[in-house]
């Protein structure tokens, strides 16, 4: 079972990520193109994401560390391969 704060975080990294991209393919584009008010606005952009790109990267840094919600697969294996103990010990 994921951690549901984790997911969370991972898509908004994700989408944010996938915008990024984006930006700094529109700035080549633009460069390409001649276009540089174009190229100015579309690294503007890319930056701003960025910055929220990174926020979002601590966050979910942070939140594994103090939810080890990263380490629950592992842990889950690991209880998997050892023998189950007896209700009452
Ligand atoms: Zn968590």
């Amino acid at each position: 079972m994921n951690c549901a704060e984790r997911m969370k975080l991972l898509r908004a990294y994700r989408d944010v990520a996938a915008i990024y991209a984006e930006s700094v393919n529109q700035m080549v584009d633009f460069v390409e193109a001649g276009l540089e008010p174009e190229a100015q606005a579309a690294r503007r952009f890319a930056r701003s994401h960025w910055e929220t790109l990174e926020t979002l990267r601590l966050a979910l840094y942070r939140h594994e560390a103090d939810h080890c919600c990263d380490r629950t697969s592992e842990l889950a294996e690991e209880e998997m391969s050892e023998p189950a103990e007896p209700a009452q010990a």
